[in-house]
């Protein structure tokens, strides 16, 4: 992850009050969905990162640590990043073998197919290196 970008200001107070009310963590491991993943939009070379300051560039002790660049915390299960050009930020898709989730964060390397998963911890990061999976994009 590179920093993060400058063009929108990161609201950092109050971000620990930050409330996901939506049910996106319950909707996030819900794959079965009638039938239907949604449209398949190819395969993405997919990655993972976590918040760590070799992902983020962020110590532990910075304001934003763990904050995406929509502004709000990344969450397992639910954040990934992606190029917004490709999939708008607030964009679900589901990926082949990992879920369903949604467009938070978006990274410098992340252009194009892309995809960069959020895993809690950097050793899972490594574990899943960098695979190429069919996704699909839910809903509008
Ligand atoms: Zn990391």
């Amino acid at each position: 992850m590179d920093k993060p970008v400058e063009d929108k200001p990161i609201k950092i107070h109050g971000v620990k009050k930050l409330q996901f009310t939506d049910g996106e963590a319950d909707k996030a491991k819900t794959v079965d969905r009638g039938g239907t993943r949604g449209d398949y939009i190819g395969e993405f070379t997919v990655t993972a990162y976590c918040a760590c300051q070799e992902c983020c560039e962020k110590p532990k002790d910075h304001p934003e640590y763990g904050i995406t660049a929509s502004g709000r915390k990344v969450r397992e299960g639910v954040t990934i990043a992606a190029d917004w050009r490709v999939l708008p930020e607030g964009s679900k898709v589901y990926i082949e073998g990992i879920g369903e989730r949604t467009v938070w964060d978006k990274g410098g390397a992340i252009k194009g197919k892309r995809i960069d998963v959020y895993l809690p911890n950097h050793k899972d990061t490594k574990k899943f290196g960098k695979q190429k999976l069919k996704v699909y994009k839910i809903g509008g």
